[in-house]
């Protein structure tokens, strides 16, 4: 039997189309990651408000996989190293058809200047 890697839960489901945090304060995100440990949908650290990084950061869920459309990969923040992971349970990503950056009518126009680099 192969261990169940650290951080990841291949059970869980994500919470939702958006990041949580931003969805609730009316903030708005480029990208979304998924913690693989809780579902948790949070933004990258390219955006505003970088809700993905402050959720591992809060509850030392350490381990994201993208949460945009054909992407795969997971990363781990405790060793700064991109993983490999397993088929987290559907949906994997946001709708296709939801906007990047979203979500829609929140997002500046000046949205690019607001990037963190
Ligand atoms: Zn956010
Ligand atoms: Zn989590």
């Amino acid at each position: 039997m192969a261990s169940r890697p650290s951080g990841i839960d291949p059970a869980s489901k994500p919470s939702g189309d958006g990041c949580v945090e931003c969805l609730a304060e009316g903030g708005w995100w480029f990208h979304l990651r998924r913690c693989a440990q809780c579902g948790h949908i949070g933004c990258c650290d390219n955006s505003p408000a970088q809700h993905a990084t402050r959720h591992a950061k809060e509850t030392g869920h350490h381990v994201i996989a993208s949460f945009e459309p054909g992407e795969t990969w997971f990363y781990d923040y405790d060793t700064d190293q991109a993983i490999s992971g397993p088929r987290l349970p559907e949906p994997r990503w946001h709708p296709k058809n939801q906007p990047v950056p979203g979500p829609a009518g929140k997002v500046p126009r000046d949205w690019q200047l607001r990037l963190h680099d």
